[in-house]
Order: structure tokens, then C-alpha cells, then sequence
């Protein structure tokens, strides 16, 4: 058998084999033959099979068309000899770890949103990204542009708060200080005819208690309020009561990436999660799906899960520059893959529905 001797070893686990291959079998056998490769090849490996999530082709199509596959980002020749050997001469793949497990390409949304092309069409807006007032690369007339290049009715700018010194963090004089750049951003947008609004928001630092590393007050001012964990993500051991406490977290509205995974770099946290998704339907709190490619958090085994629950659900892309928008597929193919009825999903919302339905739940 000519293809066991290309075929990535190390595993017992369970394989498939599955002709042509696609992107999700490429981005394994990479992630899987960086674990035996020697540097550099070992970093161009493990970057490729991240960024396979995010190819807008099958590379099996591309191939079938007469196409280089250096056109594909993170592949360059030798990339692309690897995986035109794979799939002249398809291994068997194996069932991804639980580190890469779950995680859709965007050729996969592409299939599951094909199913119902209203689902996308009706998405009002996205609910965090970032700007140049933390670690995003764009201005907040930047992000406001692309979204109305979406038809968006709104977009929430969700900079990371002061605790979060890594990724920028902004303080309370500095979130006073965007609202007035976001209200000269909104005057524009109207004097323009446009439909968008922006709302005042921030990716609220909770720590492991689920308390926020902000004034309440200045947090009551904004429009709606995500809350994220962003340390002790790599503890083995059940956060169930953290994950209630954030959600007890009278300033917050949407619970955001609640694992805290992250595609073949960390596993994310541990919990209950049936209680967690029944604490936020019995708070009327939203969980997120960030569709952040290689976030993809919450996975869709989970947000089946929430699903039984009941609680509300928040779309968002985690964009970090204006480009990024179209990350929205992500999350809105997990959820319709999920089938989360549209009416528990916070995006469908209209504007004023939505900006009733967070100032109420932070009374
Ligand atoms: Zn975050």
C-alpha cells in the first residue's frame, strides 16, 4: 500500500478515508505531520493547517481546475507538494483530537449556508469586534464602512478593557472618550443615509471570580456588554461556578468565547456546560458563537447543547480589522447547523429590539 507510507503516523485513532480530500482532511494531515517535522517546516506546516480553515476553495477544486495551490494563504511550493501528494494518493485521516476537533473550513460554511441562503441575509449586525483603540487594525469608521458594505443595522465595538494590558486594554476615561468619536461616526453615517449604527460596547476582562476590571457605571452607559475569561484558560479542572458567576455578572449581557479554545494551541476550559447555557436562559443571557476562524467558540457540540437550554445566542466575528466581517459566516453556519430557532438568536433582532433587551437585562 504506497499511501500508509505517506500517511502521517502517530495515531490509533479511528481513520476515514474520504476521496478527494477536503480542506478539514488537509488541515488535519498538516496539523499532524508538523508533529514529526523539523523546523522551519514544522511552523510552515502547523501555519498551513490553521490557515486551511479559512481557504475559499476546496483545494482538491483548485487542483481539478488547473490551478496553483500557492494561491491558497500559508501555502507556498513546499506546502503545496505535500498536499498534492495527499491528494493524488489520499491517506486515511484520522479523527482530529479534541484540540482541532469541531472546527468548520469556510468551504464547509459555504456548504451548510448554501442550504438556506436566507440564514445569512438575515443577520442585522455582528457583536464584537476590535479597533486601533485596542489590538484591532481598524479605525471605527473603518469597521462602520464594512459593515455597511454588509447591509449590517449595527455593529458593537467591543475593545478590550484596561485589565487586558496585553491586547490594549482601554480604561473608563478612554471608553468615554471613543463614545464621543463613536457618536461623530454615527452623525456621519446618518448625514450619509446610511442605516448602520454603531453601538458603544467592550469585551469586559472578567477574571476568574467573574468580576469585571471595570466601573459599573461607566459599563451602564454602554449599549450592550460582552464579558470574556481571558486567564487560568489552560486548567484541567471543572470552572462550572466561574462561568456561573460571570453569568450572575450583573454588567454583562453575552457570555463571549466561552471555551477560550483556540485551533491546535489550547483546548479551552472545562465545565458543566448544561448548567451554564440553563443559568444564562434563566438570566435571559446570550452565550456567543465567535466565528473567529481558528476560535470557532462556542463549537457546535455545545451550541446543540445550548440549544436544549434555551438561552439567547450571539453572533459575532472577533474582527480584528475590517476585512475580517465575512468571519460571520462561521458562526451563523454553526448556528443554523445547530438549528438555534432565529428568534433565540440576538443578530435577527431588530436595532431597538436589541438595545431594549440588553439595557433591561443590566437593570
Ligand atoms: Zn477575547
Amino acid at each position: 500500500m504506497p499511501q500508509a507510507a505517506k500517511s502521517p503516523k502517530s495515531s490509533t485513532r479511528a481513520k476515514k478515508i474520504t476521496a478527494p480530500l477536503r480542506n478539514s482532511d488537509i488541515a488535519e494531515l498538516l496539523a499532524l505531520q508538523a508533529e514529526t517535522a523539523k523546523m522551519p517546516a514544522q511552523k510552515a506546516l502547523r501555519r498551513a493547517s490553521r490557515r486551511a480553515l479559512m481557504w475559499p476553495e476546496e483545494a482538491a477544486e483548485i487542483l481539478r481546475a488547473g490551478r496553483s495551490l500557492t494561491d491558497l494563504a500559508g501555502v507556498g511550493p513546499y506546502i503545496e507538494r505535500v498536499i498534492k501528494d495527499w491528494l493524488q494518493d489520499p491517506p486515511a485521516v484520522p479523527i482530529p483530537p479534541p484540540i482541532r476537533r469541531n472546527f468548520f473550513t469556510y468551504a464547509d460554511t459555504q456548504t451548510i449556508l448554501g442550504k438556506k441562503p436566507t440564514w445569512l441575509a438575515s443577520i442585522k449586525g455582528d457583536l464584537q469586534m476590535h479597533t486601533t483603540w485596542s489590538d484591532g487594525e481598524g479605525s471605527i469608521a473603518e469597521m462602520a464602512d464594512a459593515a455597511v458594505e454588509r447591509g449590517y443595522e449595527y455593529i458593537a465595538i467591543t475593545d478590550h478593557t484596561k485589565g487586558l494590558k496585553i491586547a490594549g486594554g482601554i480604561n473608563e476615561e478612554q471608553v468615554r472618550e471613543q463614545a464621543e468619536e463613536i457618536a461623530a461616526v454615527n452623525h456621519s453615517l446618518r448625514s450619509d443615509g446610511e442605516n448602520l449604527q454603531v453601538l458603544r460596547s467592550v469585551e469586559l476582562n472578567l477574571n476568574p471570580r467573574g468580576e469585571g476590571d471595570m466601573d459599573e457605571q461607566c459599563l451602564a452607559a454602554l449599549d450592550i456588554v460582552v464579558g470574556c475569561f481571558h486567564s487560568s484558560l489552560r486548567g484541567k479542572q471543572d470552572q462550572t461556578e466561574r462561568y456561573l458567576a460571570g453569568l450572575r455578572n450583573r454588567s454583562i449581557n453575552i457570555l463571549g468565547h466561552p471555551r477560550g479554545r483556540i485551533y491546535n494551541f489550547r483546548l479551552g476550559l472545562i465545565a458543566e456546560w448544561r448548567r451554564v447555557f440553563d443559568l444564562a436562559a434563566e438570566l435571559d443571557k446570550a452565550v456567543e458563537i465567535d466565528g473567529y476562524p481558528d476560535r470557532q467558540d462556542l463549537s457546535i457540540d455545545l451550541v446543540r447543547l445550548a440549544k436544549k437550554s434555551g438561552c439567547k445566542i450571539s453572533l459575532s466575528t472577533d474582527s480584528h480589522g475590517p476585512s475580517q466581517l465575512r468571519f460571520i459566516e462561521y458562526s451563523a453556519a454553526i448556528a443554523l447547523k445547530a438549528g438555534i430557532p432565529p428568534e433565540r438568536i440576538l443578530n435577527f433582532m431588530s436595532r431597538e429590539d436589541l438595545l431594549d433587551w440588553a439595557s433591561k437585562r443590566r437593570e
